[in-house]
């Protein structure tokens, strides 16, 4: 359930956008999405440098 969860740190890497966010049972939980429209990509990560670094290397198909 893509419930209520509240992104903090949002930052912009090109069209990717990486927050930080707890994911309901304490655990925080990193996501990085692609903002353009048609690419769809969305991840989580267990660490903000994972999701900085997806962010950074995404190669974006729109
Ligand atoms: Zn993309």
């Amino acid at each position: 359930m893509p419930a209520h969860r509240r992104f903090r740190d949002v930052i912009r890497i090109g069209p990717v956008q990486v927050a930080s966010s707890y994911d309901g049972r304490g655990r925080e939980t990193h996501t990085a999405a692609c903002t353009a429209p048609g690419c769809g990509f969305d991840a989580d990560y267990s660490t903000r440098a994972g999701a900085e670094l997806a962010a950074r290397t995404h190669r974006c198909k729109a």
